[in-house]
């Protein structure tokens, strides 16, 4: 009988650019991941963010195995079961005041982020969006249809209108990317797009698919202040950089803004499947009539979500990603000196990029060099991903409890895997038709 990874590959339709992962995994314990012949592979990209809390957290199990044996048998006709109240309140106490209103649940960021774009449009009768160009708000034809990374170019829907994210490696500061961000932003409202037809902006507080970019400091307030000007709702994606990872519970905090319309997903649910959608009532009673989907608001991962988010708050993982965050960030520094491949470290928390360039006066996008990295990295027993708007950031986005000696291990590995793929050590077969994301 072939391996797991030779049967996924004939029997379930999955994305090119998993080939650099070509193993199956069987099972993992906190930032490890075992493979099916019992390599252990420490998780750096905790399954794209999903796994919070890291794989086979013991109060996710408690609280799933409480939730089927108390809840299975129960109806899921509606969201009124006990996990799912309790985790609509927890939700609630950890937003800001103007988004305190309802929650909507759903599966995954996609089906929020959907729901919200046809939400926004229906309760202000406004017809545009606004996004950021290289960002990913999800594959769903809703969720990409305000997106703006460019494997989505494909799915953009009519009435959004996409503006750059401040990119201040390749702006040469973060004073000249604000600016520039900023000034097209005034320049689109002043000519093409009337803001009053703009229903929502959503931002990203970190553009992670994009390439984990850092917003310049006073970014978003700028944002924010013509948002209330113009009347426009900002919804805070927080899918990936939210719950703790940034350093801060809510992304949004570190610029200081308060959003109309938080979006959560990914880790909520620590490898479960929920998302959630926290806004003003006003505008999420409109959110029912668009999206009932028959087993959102589910108390099995309802119960999950809420041991997630009371595990973030009991063992101080806000706080742990900022200080374990800080260890990586410099390690990874250490890294840059060393290794000419490295253009830029940049990130918050347990949310970091490693841009990685073919020259640094160029700052040419080293795709190919980032591919085989990653590929090199999982020979070597360390798991990270790509992202990128050119397919050359290396994205770190480890569990949130983390230890010190875990990011040191990784970035060890790290080195080495640079150091190879620099050397042109790496048989680079599995390059075969890629191209990028
Ligand atoms: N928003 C952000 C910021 C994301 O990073 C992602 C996934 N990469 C999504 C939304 C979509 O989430 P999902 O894959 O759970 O549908």
């Amino acid at each position: 009988m072939p391996g797991l990874y030779a049967r996924e590959s004939r029997s379930i339709s999955s994305m090119a650019h998993l080939r650099f992962f070509p193993q199956a995994v069987v099972g993992g314990s906190g930032a490890y991941l075992t493979a099916d012949d019992g390599r252990r592979l420490l998780d750096f990209s905790a399954s794209w963010g999903a796994a919070s809390l890291g794989h086979s957290h013991p109060a996710i199990r408690e609280a799933v195995d409480r939730a089927l044996s108390d809840q299975a048998g129960a109806s899921y006709l509606s969201t009124a079961n006990e996990p799912c109240v309790l985790l609509a309140e927890k939700l609630l106490s950890l937003v800001p005041e103007r988004a305190r209103g309802r929650i909507w649940f759903g599966h995954s960021g996609s089906d929020a982020n959907e729901t919200v774009a046809r939400m926004v449009v229906a309760a202000t009768g406004r017809p545009r969006i606004l996004a950021f160009e290289g960002a990913y708000h999800g594959g769903t034809v809703g969720s990409m249809g305000i997106s703006g990374h460019p494997a989505q170019q494909g799915g953009r829907a009519e009435g959004l209108t996409l503006v750059p994210y401040p990119n201040s490696y390749a702006a040469g500061s973060p004073e000249a990317a604000k600016d520039a961000a900023l000034a097209r932003l005034q320049h689109l409202f002043a000519t093409e797009l009337p803001p009053g037809e703009v229903a929502a902006f959503f931002i990203e507080p970190i553009q992670s698919d994009g390439g984990m970019l850092l917003p310049p400091d006073g970014f978003f307030k700028a944002v924010e202040a013509l948002c209330r000007k113009h009347g426009i709702l900002i919804v805070s994606d927080e899918v990936k950089v939210g719950l703790g990872r940034s350093g801060r519970f809510n992304a949004f905090e570190q610029s200081g803004i308060e959003p109309d319309i938080i979006v959560f997903g990914k880790g909520l649910g620590g490898g479960l499947p929920i998302s959630a959608v926290v806004g003003p009532e006003a505008v999420m009673n409109h959110a029912v009539a668009f999206s009932l989907q028959t087993v959102h608001g589910n108390p099995i991962c309802a119960a999950a979500a809420l041991a997630v988010l009371q595990t973030i708050e009991r063992n101080r993982l806000a706080e742990n990603a900022e200080r374990t965050g800080g260890v990586l960030r410099e390690s990874l520094d250490r890294l840059a000196a060393r290794h000419r491949l490295i253009g830029d470290v940049r990130g918050r928390g347990l949310a970091l990029g490693v841009e990685l360039v073919e020259d640094r006066t160029s700052r040419k996008p080293a795709s190919r060099q980032t591919a085989l990295t990653v590929y090199r990295a999982f020979q070597l027993g360390l798991v990270l991903y790509y992202v990128g708007v050119r397919s050359n950031v290396l994205e770190l986005t480890p569990p949130l409890t983390l230890t010190q000696a875990e990011a040191r291990e990784g970035v060890a590995i790290l080195d080495q895997a640079l150091a190879d793929v620099a050397a042109g050590r790496i048989d680079d077969a599995v390059l075969e038709d890629f191209a990028g994301w």
